[in-house]
């Protein structure tokens, strides 16, 4: 997964996927500390000697991978892959008939059985679908071997209860990874179809649509931003000159500079036809002129299918503490046409937001 903004071929929406996710690891993680020294405290006084060490190693490894995660030391996945590799031993080893675990009923496997539903649960739910389906096939394969071991060559090879308390349990593991297969496979045709709802087709940047997602989600978290709004000047003679064909290129170029010269968390979206709105983080004005100077000056040295000079004319606006975003927007607009009514090729700074909200939208 990219890092949230600062690439926006990656429209917006996946955020939310992968806070769903961090928010479902930190569930995970808590429940599965707790479960462990839960066990431990049913076995007390008498725990087995594998589940002394192991169920306090387990609890530690969990609560210090969310530890991590929350730090910011560890990414998601790779702590999911973590936790969820700590309890894929612990299940495993835990199929074998140790001494002084289950020792009374032998010929039937463990307790720990019933969790693997739950470790090919997590998988699906944690990574994605091939992934998924490659740690729960190793599980999978993995517990059979064990399975098969213990029925061939264990204390109680042979019994035929034992044979078909394995059968069941191999078969719904086997049910219930094709079933996360397919729930997960339906997951992927979902945030596709996500993605492409806040896609623009054809500068690949994000829409119209995920720029106001995005500048809503600002506006809830009360977080500051600056918004760049440019439109291409005299764009109709470049169709009417070139072709359709050749302006469809100059806008995908346009978005590629525009994408190229983001600085982190920000976004660039198409708002319109031949406008975009760049949605950035605070920035210095130094910093932001720098940022228009590059972007003026790349736009004017691309040449695409004979087209050259590409001017825009830009408006900018900072957003004010509490200002609904469709104000800044209409702020950055109006600085906008004040650049093209200034003759174009341009860059017009709206005056900062009055904190009363209930004045009309100042323009530049
Ligand atoms: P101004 O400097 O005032 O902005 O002049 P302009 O010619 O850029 O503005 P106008 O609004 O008259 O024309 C915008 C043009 O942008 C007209 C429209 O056909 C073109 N346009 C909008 N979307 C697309 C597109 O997806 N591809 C192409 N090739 N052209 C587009
Ligand atoms: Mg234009
Ligand atoms: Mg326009």
């Amino acid at each position: 997964m990219t890092h949230p903004g600062s690439d926006s071929t990656t429209p917006l929406g996946w955020e939310d996927t992968e806070r769903t996710q961090r928010r479902m690891f930190g569930q995970l993680a808590w429940v599965g500390a707790l479960a462990c020294l839960g066990t431990l405290a049913f076995q007390w006084p008498t725990p087995t000697p594998r589940d002394l060490i192991a169920l306090p190693l387990l609890a530690a490894l969990l609560l210090g991978l969310l530890l991590a995660v929350r730090r910011g030391w560890l990414s998601l996945i790779p702590a999911a892959r973590a936790a969820l590799l700590g309890l894929t031993l612990y299940f495993l080893v835990g199929l074998w008939p140790w001494p002084g675990s289950g020792g009374g009923h032998l010929s039937l496997l463990s307790e720990s059985t019933y969790w693997f539903p739950v470790l090919y649960a997590g998988a699906f739910l944690l990574f994605a679908p091939r992934e998924a389906l490659r740690w729960s096939a190793v599980t999978y394969l993995l517990a059979l071997a064990v399975c098969l071991y213990r029925l061939l060559w264990g204390p109680e090879a042979r019994s035929v209860d034992l044979a078909a308390s394995v059968i069941q349990f191999q078969m719904v593991g086997l049910i219930m990874i094709l079933m996360q297969a397919t729930f997960g496979a339906q997951r992927g045709q979902l945030l596709a179809a996500r993605q492409a709802a806040r896609q623009d087709p054809l500068t690949g940047l994000a829409n119209r649509r995920a720029g106001e997602e995005r500048l809503a989600e600002l506006a809830h978290a009360g977080r500051p931003f600056t918004l760049v709004v440019f439109d291409l000047d005299h764009f109709k003679a470049v169709n009417d000159t070139h072709g359709h064909a050749v302006g469809d290129r100059v806008l995908q170029m346009t978005a590629r500079l525009s994408r190229g010269l983001l600085p982190p968390g920000g976004v660039a979206t198409r708002w319109g036809g031949e406008e975009f709105l760049l949605i950035l983080p605070p920035l210095e004005p130094g910093a932001l002129q720098t940022l228009l100077d590059a972007l003026r000056a790349s736009l004017a040295r691309e040449r695409v299918d004979g087209v050259r000079g590409v001017t825009a004319s830009f408006g900018v606006a900072v957003s004010a503490p509490g200002e609904p975003p469709e104000r800044v927007v209409a702020r950055a607009d109006a600085a906008m046409y004040a650049a093209k009514a200034r003759g174009r090729n341009g860059v017009q700074h709206a005056e900062l937001a009055s904190v009363d909200q209930s004045l009309p939208v100042g323009d530049a």
